[in-house]
């Protein structure tokens, strides 16, 4: 094994943890007494799963140069230099700070998109909701509080138009049930009978989070 890079952070906790940080930094939590020795073993405990992330993130990096396509609710679009906007088949972007100009325009059609899955189960199967907010959530996609109001974050813009479904159906489901309980699931399994398989995907497609 080549050596590998990390970051210690020491702090008033009991175990050890490692994350590998979206530019790949390898940074292991420790507690105060850990000694260097244990912390490498640990370390060398999860090369292969640092490795596995670090390979996961690089085949997930944006490209965002020129004639690079990326890919919106299972839409391609080609990225060419223009004033920021989503034409169909085409984003054009500054030349420089293309990241802060996508996710500028990410927001937007986030929420149309959202918006426009909100409404149409909600109209089917008569769901209620308070109102629809777009976050740059990258722990979750969705969210659904006791008022009924619903939040998405941004980053849904990269999933397939099925994966919004799901997250648009399960948020909506909750509206009437705020818990993940057996009737919860009944709930989403009416509306989605493939959901599971859906849901089982959006959890290896979490790693998409980490592209903006
Ligand atoms: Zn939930």
């Amino acid at each position: 094994m080549e050596a590998l890079q990390y970051k210690i952070v020491r702090s008033r906790r009991k175990t050890l943890s490692v994350s590998v940080s979206r530019t790949g930094e390898v940074v292991v939590r420790a507690p105060l007494a850990a000694r260097d020795s244990e912390v490498q073993a640990f370390v060398l405990r999860h090369v292969r799963w640092i490795e596995a992330r670090r390979a996961r993130l690089a085949a997930n990096k944006l490209d965002l140069s020129d004639g690079a396509v990326v890919t919106l609710l299972g839409v391609p679009y080609t990225i060419a230099e223009g004033p920021p906007r989503i034409r169909s088949g085409v984003i054009t972007l500054p030349r420089e700070g293309r990241e802060a100009a996508l996710t500028a325009l990410l927001r937007p059609f986030a929420k149309s998109a959202v918006t426009a899955l909100v409404n149409e189960y909600a109209a089917r199967y008569g769901f209620t909701y308070r109102s629809i907010r777009i976050t740059s959530a990258r722990g979750r996609w969705g969210s659904c509080n006791a008022r009924g109001a619903l939040a998405f974050s941004f980053r849904t813009a990269f999933l397939s138009e099925e994966q919004l479904r799901y997250v648009v159906v399960h948020e909506l489901c909750h509206t009437k049930r705020l818990d993940h309980s057996a009737l919860f699931w009944r709930e989403v399994g009416a509306i989605l009978p493939n959901y599971i398989k859906v849901r089982r995907s959006l959890r290896a497609a979490s790693v998409v989070m980490d592209r903006l």
